[in-house]
C-alpha cells in the first residue's frame, strides 16, 4: 500500500521545511500498518507559524482589517475547497483514528463546510458596529474586535469537525489561527492546508503545526497568541487553564464527559435504538458527550437490560472503511489497554458484564462492545471518562432518583433523555445540569451553543456564543455634540 507523506509544514500560506528533523509516523488502528507521515513540528516551528499568524492579523491591511464580506468570499471558496476533498478527507479520518466511514463522511466531511458558511452568514448579517445614544452627553460606537491570534489545539476522536468548531468562527471574526492537530490525526489536517491554500486564505491566516503535548504547551504559553481555544482531556485542560489564567489569556475549554441518558418508564427503546446507538457508543464510544451511564427504572430494568445488551451484539464491528461498519477499532493500543482496564477495574468491582469485553479479532485495536449492568454510580466505570465501547447500566427508582444519579457527577458536558412524551421529557432535561441535553436524540447543532459545566469545560463553541469567543468587545466613546457638552458642564 502507498504511504502519505508529507515533507513540509504549512506555514505562513507556504509548504516550508519544518525546524526540526523528526517525523510522526501514522498508523492505522484496523491493520496496524503505517499509513503516513508528516514532520514533527517544534518549538522554532511553533515560533514561525505565530509570527505569521501575527503578521497576518496585525497589518494594517491585514486579514483583521477586512470587511466580514470579503473575509466570507474566502471562507466560500475554502468550504468548496474542502468539498471538493471531503471523500479523502473522510477517508483519512476514518484510516487514522477508526471512525466509522459512514460517520466521518457527516462529521469530517460534511460538517466543516456548513460551519465555514454558518459562521460567514452569521459574521456578515450583522453590523460589527452598534452606535448607541448616552445618557451622559455624546453617544458610544461598540464594536465587536477579533480577539487576535488563537492557538487551536484539537484531539485526535473528531479531528476536523473540532477544528472547524474553532476555525469557523475565528477566521469568520477575523482572527488567524495557529492550528495543533494531535499526532494521531494529521494527515487530514495537512489536506486541510491544502484546500485552504487552493482556496487563496491569505498567508499566515492559518497555520498548521503538528507535534505532542510539548508542542501544544510551547503555543499555549506562547506570548504572540491573544487566545486559547482547547478541546481534550480534563486533565490537560486543567493545565491549560491554570496556565492562561496566569498570563490573563482568554481560553475555551471543551473537555472530558460522563453523560447520561435517562430512559423513563415510558420509553419505547425498542423503536429508538438508532437513535440510541447514536448517542451511547457511537465512534466506538470515543466522543466527548456520548451516554455513558443509562439509567433505566427499576420496573422495567430487565427489559432495558437485554434491549441494550442485544444493540450491542448486533453492531457489525470491522474495517472502518466498510460502510456497513458500525463499530471499527479504538485509536490506538495504548486506548485499546486503558479501556480493558477499565473493563477489568468493573469486573473486579462486582459489575455483571452481559457482553463484550474481548478482543474480535487479531489484528488491529478492536474492542468488542461492552456492556455492564447493576452497577451503581459511584463505581470507578460508572464515574470514570472510559472512552471507549463500554456502558454502565444502573437502575433507579423513580424519577428524583434518575436525575439525582445524573447531577452526581464531575462532568457536564452532555446527557439525552427518552420518552414518548416529549413534554414531560423537557421538564427532566431541565432538571439535568449539564451543558446540552437532548431529547430520545442528540445532534450538535451549529445554530444551537454546545460546552460543558463542571469538569466539562468552560466556554461554549457553535452558535452565536461559538463566534462571540473569538471576539472582544470595544467601546468608543464619540465626542458630545456642542450643545450636549454644555449641559454636561452645567
Ligand atoms: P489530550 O488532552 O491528551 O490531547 C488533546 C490535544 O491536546 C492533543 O492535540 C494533545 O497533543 C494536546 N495536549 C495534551 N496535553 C497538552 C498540554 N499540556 N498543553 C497543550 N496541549 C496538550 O486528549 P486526548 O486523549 O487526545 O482526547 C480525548 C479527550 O478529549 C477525552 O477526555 C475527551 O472527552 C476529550 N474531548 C472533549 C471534547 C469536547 O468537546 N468537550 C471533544 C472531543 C474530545
Amino acid at each position: 500500500m502507498t504511504t502519505i507523506d508529507y515533507p513540509q509544514l504549512y506555514i505562513g500560506g507556504t509548504w516550508r521545511a519544518p525546524a526540526g528533523h523528526d517525523s510522526i509516523g501514522v498508523y492505522s488502528p484496523a491493520t496496524e500498518n503505517r499509513i503516513g507521515s508528516v514532520p514533527r513540528g517544534t518549538e522554532a516551528d511553533i515560533d514561525a507559524a505565530v509570527s505569521s499568524a501575527r503578521t497576518a492579523f496585525d497589518a494594517p491591511d491585514g486579514w483583521a482589517n477586512w470587511d466580514p464580506k470579503e473575509r466570507a468570499d474566502v471562507l466560500e471558496r475554502f468550504a468548496v475547497e474542502l468539498e471538493a476533498r471531503g471523500a479523502e478527507t473522510a477517508r483519512r479520518v476514518s484510516m487514522q483514528n477508526g471512525m466509522p466511514i459512514w460517520l466521518a463522511q457527516q462529521f469530517e466531511a460534511g460538517f466543516p463546510p456548513l460551519l465555514l458558511r454558518y459562521y460567514s452568514d452569521l459574521m456578515t448579517s450583522a453590523p460589527v458596529e452598534e452606535p448607541r445614544v448616552g445618557m451622559l452627553g455624546g453617544a458610544s460606537l461598540v464594536s465587536k474586535q477579533p480577539v487576535g491570534v488563537v492557538g487551536a489545539i484539537v484531539p485526535w476522536n473528531v479531528p476536523q469537525g473540532i477544528s472547524f468548531l474553532k476555525l469557523a468562527p475565528a477566521l469568520a471574526a477575523g482572527c488567524s489561527v495557529v492550528l495543533k492537530p494531535a499526532e494521531e490525526t494529521v494527515l487530514d489536517a495537512f489536506l486541510m492546508a491544502e484546500a485552504a491554500a487552493a482556496a487563496g486564505v491569505p498567508d499566515g491566516v492559518l497555520n498548521v503545526v503538528p507535534g505532542g503535548r510539548e508542542v501544544g504547551a510551547y503555543l499555549v504559553e506562547h506570548p504572540g497568541v491573544d487566545k486559547v481555544s482547547f478541546t481534550g482531556s480534563t486533565a490537560a485542560g486543567r493545565w491549560i487553564a491554570e496556565t492562561c489564567g496566569r498570563l490573563l489569556r482568554p481560553v475555551t475549554l471543551e473537555l472530558g464527559g460522563k453523560s447520561a441518558a435517562i430512559i423513563l418508564d415510558d420509553t419505547d427503546l425498542a423503536a429508538s435504538l438508532e437513535s440510541f446507538f447514536g448517542c451511547t457508543l457511537l465512534n466506538n464510544g470515543q466522543i466527548c458527550w456520548l451516554n455513558t451511564r443509562v439509567l433505566a427504572p427499576r420496573s422495567r430494568y430487565n427489559e432495558i437490560v437485554d434491549t441494550i445488551t442485544d444493540l450491542a451484539r448486533s453492531l457489525t464491528i470491522g474495517d472502518p472503511l466498510d460502510p456497513e461498519t458500525k463499530i471499527g477499532p479504538l485509536v490506538s493500543q495504548r486506548q485499546r489497554d486503558r479501556v480493558e482496564g477499565y473493563i477489568a477495574q468493573g469486573k473486579s468491582e462486582g459489575a455483571r458484564m452481559t457482553t463484550g469485553g474481548s478482543r474480535p479479532f487479531d489484528r488491529g485495536w478492536f474492542l468488542s462492545p461492552t456492556i455492564f449492568a447493576d452497577l451503581d454510580n459511584n463505581a470507578t466505570i460508572s464515574r470514570e471518562e472510559i472512552f471507549g465501547p463500554v456502558l454502565s447500566l444502573i437502575p433507579y427508582s423513580d424519577e428524583q432518583e434518575a436525575i439525582a444519579i445524573a447531577n452526581d457527577s464531575v462532568y457536564g458536558l452532555g446527557g439525552t433523555v427518552w420518552s414518548s412524551d416529549a413534554e414531560h421529557a423537557t421538564s427532566v432535561a431541565r432538571r439535568v445540569r449539564s451543558g446540552t441535553v437532548g431529547i430520545n436524540h442528540y445532534v450538535n447543532d451549529p445554530v444551537a451553543p454546545f460546552g460543558g459545566i463542571k469538569q466539562s469545560g468552560m466556554g461554549r463553541e457553535l452558535g452565536p456564543e461559538g463566534l462571540h469567543a473569538f471576539q472582544v468587545y470595544k467601546t468608543i466613546y464619540l465626542p458630545p455634540v456642542p450643545d450636549q457638552q454644555q449641559a454636561t458642564q452645567l
